[in-house]
């Protein structure tokens, strides 16, 4: 996974340096989180987000869990820990599944964000957790991306419902519900279905996405976020969040050189939990994400 190397390299400079000293001035303390803004900036995080969560270290800092602390430099760390955590999410959160299956859960997201990729990921951890779910393309505007699950479908070893070709099944919001009514049928306990991504947000793709939503009634709606994508990170998420009102958030590509922006803005931009992370081209490469511990990689 992502080590945000800059970031983290920067945080620990910024540490150690707080380190050489004994008590803490309230100089000292505006210079570390001066230096904490500018790394988190640097790191493309949302400006609104390095705003609260400086203006709360900083709070912190200035009182007396410092000013007390036998460590003081150390307590800081610690804020600026718990700080992490909470904008990323605070508890680890689970999908949730419905109490009377098949729990039916719904990708969004831009085109090349990973969705296909991860649905093939979700649906293979599934069946290890002994479900039967079921794939289901409606992504009908790129050509190949019927194609494209369900090859990701056998690879996982999943079930996929398919608009054939020719039965005059072209309309994504029909699929989906049809895909929903044949799990049923076919006692599958989980449909994630898989939608159509644009290059940028588009009007027309989140109509699209929006009436899925109301056809198939999912529990829930996950929204998947290239975490390279940098400041557009935000405007992003606002868009699928007006448009489709996801209850979670997958992080994917979070072994390349992401940077820290997505993943530190959108959970706390969207007050939506950050529910994977998806950490390579391999069906394998799928982790719950746990906020303490992505903070911890980031500190370390
Ligand atoms: P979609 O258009 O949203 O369905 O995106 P795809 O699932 O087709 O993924 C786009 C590209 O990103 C493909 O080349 C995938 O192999 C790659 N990809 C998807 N998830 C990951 C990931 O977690 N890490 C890496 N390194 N590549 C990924």
């Amino acid at each position: 996974m992502a080590t945000f190397g800059t970031l983290s390299d920067r945080l620990t400079e910024t540490f150690r340096n707080l380190r050489t000293k004994g008590k803490l001035s309230p100089a000292d303390i505006d210079g570390t989180v001066r230096e904490i803004r500018r790394a988190l900036l640097d790191a493309d995080v949302a400006l609104a987000v390095v705003k609260d969560f400086t203006s709360k270290v900083r709070d912190r800092a200035l009182g007396d869990e410092v000013s007390r602390a036998l460590n003081p430099a150390q307590q800081v760390v610690q804020i600026v820990n718990e700080e992490l955590v909470a904008i990323l999410g605070g508890q680890q959160r689970r999908l949730q599944f419905a109490k009377q299956p098949p729990t039916v859960i719904m990708l969004a997201g831009l085109q090349g964000s990973g969705k296909t990729t991860f649905a093939g990921k979700l649906a293979k951890q599934l069946e290890k957790d002994g479900h039967t779910p079921l794939l289901v393309a409606c992504d009908l505007q790129r050509p190949n991306a019927v194609n494209q699950l369900t090859v990701v479908a056998e690879r996982a070893g999943a079930a996929i419902f398919a608009p054939e070709p020719g039965n005059g099944v072209g309309d994504p919001v029909k699929v989906a519900k049809a895909g929903v009514d044949h799990a049923r049928r076919q006692q599958h306990d989980v449909v994630i279905i898989d939608t159509a991504g644009r290059l940028g947000v588009d009007a027309e793709l989140m109509r699209q996405a929006s009436d899925i939503r109301k056809a198939t009634d999912p529990d829930e709606v996950l929204f998947v976020i290239d975490s390279m994508i940098g400041q557009d990170a935000v405007a992003t998420a606002r868009a699928f969040q007006d448009g489709v009102d996801f209850t979670g958030v997958v992080l994917s590509k979070l072994d390349g050189d992401a940077r820290g922006g997505a993943a530190l803005s959108v959970a706390s931009v969207t007050g939506r939990p950050i529910i994977f992370a998806s950490t390579g081209e391999g069906l394998d490469d799928l982790e719950p994400f746990h906020p303490d511990r992505m903070a911890s990689r980031i500190l370390d």
